[in-house]
């Protein structure tokens, strides 16, 4: 499974539609500071719906990943896996009464945790490390030796038992 095209429309800087193709195996997007770069892995996070707050997606709302004055923004996200296609994308629209953000499975509405469960089945997780932000790799040199043996724990799949032996302890 890997991601073939990410889609973007109105997105943070991205005011303009725009297309980003990835590679299998390796892609490398280079550019100046503030040129974007960043808020491309954003756009994964926002349309997978991986982040557990706006903040990690450095944004103060939602709607502050809609680009400049304009009122709806969209990803979309190309996934490939055995010559098979599958698409998730997530809109967030602003309207006079509030915002609303909708996810879609292969152009079909559906809620997120239907998005959760699609993306399990292919090991993307919400508190997983499928993916690393600008500034993680620093944070995990600096954490304590147990700290950092925690977040292994947590990416080796041990973590998991380790909490189902604690419970069987305690009954
Ligand atoms: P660096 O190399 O410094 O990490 P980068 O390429 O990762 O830079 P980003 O952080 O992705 O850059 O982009 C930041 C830019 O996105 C800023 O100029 C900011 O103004 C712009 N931006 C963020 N949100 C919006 C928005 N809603 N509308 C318009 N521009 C936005
Ligand atoms: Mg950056």
């Amino acid at each position: 499974m890997h991601i073939e095209k990410i889609r973007l429309k109105n997105f943070k800087s991205f005011g303009k539609k725009a297309e980003i193709p990835f590679f299998k195996g390796f892609t490398v997007i280079t550019g100046p500071n503030g040129s974007g770069k960043s808020n491309i892995i954003d756009s994964i996070l926002f349309c997978l719906g991986l982040s557990t707050s706006t903040k990690q997606l450095r944004a103060e709302r939602l709607t502050d990943l809609v680009h400049n004055g304009r009122s709806e923004a969209e990803v979309a996200i190309l996934f490939s896996e055995n010559g098979k296609k599958y698409e998730i994308a997530r809109k967030v629209k602003i309207t006079e009464k509030g915002y609303y953000s909708y996810y879609y499975l292969n152009g079909k509405s559906v809620s997120l945790s239907e998005i959760h469960s699609f993306l399990s089945q292919f090991g993307i997780y919400s508190d997983a490390y499928n993916v690393v932000m600008q500034g993680d790799v620093t944070r995990i040199i600096e954490m304590s030796p147990f700290q950092r043996r925690k977040i292994i724990d947590d990416v080796a799949g041990i973590s998991e038992f380790d909490e189902k032996k604690e419970k069987a302890l305690e009954e």
